[in-house]
């Protein structure tokens, strides 16, 4: 059994702060250690429910958080940016199942740890109308390769979007967020142990568990906080005007949409 892991770092256990998740910051340090040893917990669940294979794609920011050094010896990672598909770089057709840890909920989202959707420049991403969290857009990929989402850890609401975006992951509520920035955390036996026992249901209800395919034509949505961003995604062929700050897309397949999302995204990167 072949697992992908994408770990990002605003949903990890006890995260609350952008101090914890801003390489160069003076928590972050001690906060990348605690997002190694939670994706560990999840490789150790993994490989106790008969996983034989595990890969691990850093997905946050420069996407070198986790520390190789500490990272558990029978998984490998994927570390470094940029990388085409971003947080799902190396997903494909040979894997059994999809874990997403240390999510977050979706912009606009009340009570979730540091909602966003990719970068600070995107009000709300769509695809065929529905609103997408990350989890949403990146399950959509692995669903393009035919892998299901069998668990999402992260907070309530980042467990919510999860849900409501895909076939029925396993969601894990690591911590209950009060705020953007406050949240209820508990002590990491604690969080250890819910882990371990989602990755079990996880792995129980895979044989029943479909992956979240988009069939072509996709249509893609992405509204950005300032239209100058809408401007920039219109240099993309084929991108169309929506209103001042929304464009939209209409790929072939979901690979391409998400593609589409990603270009949209890198020329706006430096656009303020
Ligand atoms: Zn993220």
């Amino acid at each position: 059994m072949k697992i992908y892991i994408s770990a990002d770092m605003e949903g990890i256990s006890g995260v609350v702060s952008s101090s914890h998740v801003e390489a160069g910051s003076g928590e972050y340090e001690r906060f990348r250690r605690l997002m190694t040893r939670e994706v560990n917990a999840v490789i150790e669940a993994a490989l106790e429910c008969g996983a034989s294979e595990i890969v691990v794609n850093d997905s946050h920011n420069k996407m070198d958080n986790i520390l190789i050094e500490e990272f558990h010896p029978k998984a490998c990672l994927i570390s470094g940016s940029p990388k085409p598909l971003s947080m799902m770089q190396g997903i494909d057709e040979t894997f059994d199942a999809v874990f997403f840890v240390g999510y977050h909920a979706r912009p606009g989202v009340a009570e979730a740890i540091m909602d966003h959707t990719y970068t600070g420049t995107v009000m709300y991403a769509k695809i065929n109308g529905k609103l997408m969290s990350e989890a949403g857009l990146n399950g959509r990929l692995a669903g393009y390769f035919g892998v299901p989402v069998a668990l999402v850890t992260g907070d309530q609401n980042a467990v919510k979007c999860a849900k409501d975006e895909l076939n029925d992951p396993v969601g894990v509520v690591v911590k209950e967020a009060i705020t953007r920035y406050s949240a209820k955390v508990y002590p990491f036996d604690v969080v250890r142990e819910k882990i371990r026992e989602g990755v079990k249901k996880a792995i129980e209800k895979l044989p029943n568990l479909k992956p979240t395919v988009e069939q072509g034509p996709v249509e893609l949505e992405v509204s950005f906080y300032r239209s100058i961003m809408a401007d920039m995604a219109l240099l993309i062929p084929g991108m169309a005007k929506k209103d001042g700050r929304t464009v939209v897309y209409t790929a072939k397949d979901y690979l391409e949409a998400y593609k589409v999302f990603r270009a949209a995204l890198a020329i706006n990167s430096g656009v303020q």
